[in-house]
């Protein structure tokens, strides 16, 4: 069941595969690594891409197959393809559309293991890059060259939570023939569509707010039917496959992301709004707060301020530890987009790998701590956060 006149919410509820003759309700997982055909002749036919249907669980899986076409739903493109990871998703969008001698242009505000790929891996394959400034327009043209091919972002950036403007960046690569690519990670379908704005392909870790419960891996690129289609061949030869009990999860999760992002944000707001006037923190990041470098370009493409919140505190390393060490509601781990709120350090963690010089230059600093603010009751996260900062102040 799938039709395209329906808003948001009964998409991601009501986008189904068709019903066994069980009658079950709720879609089964198929747990098969092959099928069957009636003859053949089908057979024949199903491989030559004659004729729909599954071959082998590398290729196509019902679960994988109904979460891929939600999330194409909800991005508005035409087509959508799961993979594994949020990593497999971004790798792959690199590797299926640049070849040897190309040249690509990123963000510096890019996830650590995304800037791991620009550094240690595209090399290998004779893919060059540069950083581009996407706050200052007149200076986009001075990087470019003629081999260049793809722009890569995120917006809003992990973990200092830039906003970049995707319309105006995407009429910029349009005019030069430059594939736009943009992780959505942080803002999900329902807070931004990036392909509303021009861009060309739309990718994400679903290991964050689309499971939304800290339990599985799963990546997905969002495109159109042309481009989505080379991205299919290519993983149908390398094999970044998404588990179907995973793609399970991730479209029973789907079920009910804008209720969760709704109450995320609804608390990130407030806690954003706890810590604007808290004397121990500098540099606060949220959005949705007037004092966001880029707060009116992120109210104008964003629905609300997300889930992320993210400050510098005063004291240096030393502080930014007994900080962590201080807060018991918040758990001290990797993942976010969570139902539990969770407290990280970037600098010696997610993006311990990057360079020294590339972590400064996106503000990553040693004082630097992100919330990712969960769905418990808002008075308990702030009365934890306050409990925190009162036994730094003591210390
Ligand atoms: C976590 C993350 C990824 C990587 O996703 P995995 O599912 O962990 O492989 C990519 N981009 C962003 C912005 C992320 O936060």
């Amino acid at each position: 069941m799938n039709d395209p006149s329906w808003k948001f919410e009964t998409s991601a509820i009501r986008i189904q595969i068709p019903t066994t003759r069980e009658g079950e309700h709720s879609t089964p997982l198929y747990l098969t690594s092959s099928f069957i055909f009636e003859d053949a002749e089908e057979m024949g036919e199903v491989f030559a891409g004659n004729r729909d249907g599954n071959i082998y669980a590398r290729f196509t899986n019902p679960n994988v197959d109904e979460f891929a076409t939600k999330m194409a739903a909800l991005e508005g493109t035409e087509a959508a393809f799961a993979t594994g990871s949020g990593m497999s998703a971004v790798y792959v969008s690199f590797m299926t559309f640049l070849v040897a001698g190309d040249h690509m242009l990123s963000t510096r505000e890019i996830f650590g293991s995304t800037a791991s790929i620009l550094n240690n891996f595209l090399p290998k394959s004779g893919i060059t890059y540069d950083y581009i400034d996407l706050t200052k327009p007149e200076m986009w043209d001075l990087v470019l060259k003629p081999n260049t091919k793809l722009l890569y972002l995120e917006t809003p950036s992990n973990p200092g939570l830039a906003i970049f403007d995707i319309k105006r960046i995407s009429s910029f690569c349009k005019s030069y023939g430059i594939l736009l690519v943009v992780d959505n990670c942080f803002a999900t379908p329902y807070l931004q569509r990036p392909a509303d704005f021009g861009a060309d392909l739309v990718v994400h870790s679903a290991t964050k707010y689309i499971d939304g419960q800290g339990r599985v891996l799963g990546g997905v690129i969002c495109g159109n039917r042309d481009h989505v289609e080379k991205v299919k061949n290519f993983c149908r030869s390398v094999g970044p496959s998404l588990s179907p009990f995973n793609a399970w999860i991730l479209s029973k999760s789907l079920e009910t992301l804008a209720v969760r992002m709704d109450r995320h944000c609804d608390n990130a707001h407030k806690i954003a709004t706890y810590l604007a006037d808290h004397r121990q923190i500098k540099n606060l990041r949220y959005p949705y707060l007037p004092s966001h470098p880029q707060h009116e370009l992120a109210i104008t493409q964003m629905r609300q301020g997300g889930g992320m919140v993210s400050f510098e505190i005063e004291g240096g390393l030393s502080a930014g530890r007994a900080f962590l060490d201080g807060l018991t509601l918040f758990s001290r781990t990797a993942n976010l987009g969570d139902t539990r709120s969770i407290v990280s350090h970037p600098a010696s963690t997610t993006h311990a790998r990057m360079t020294v010089e590339d972590k400064l230059a996106v503000g990553i600093t040693d004082e630097f701590i992100r919330l990712s603010i969960g769905l418990e009751h808002v008075d308990d996260l702030i009365a934890d956060l306050d409990q925190a900062f009162f036994r730094l102040k003591n210390k």
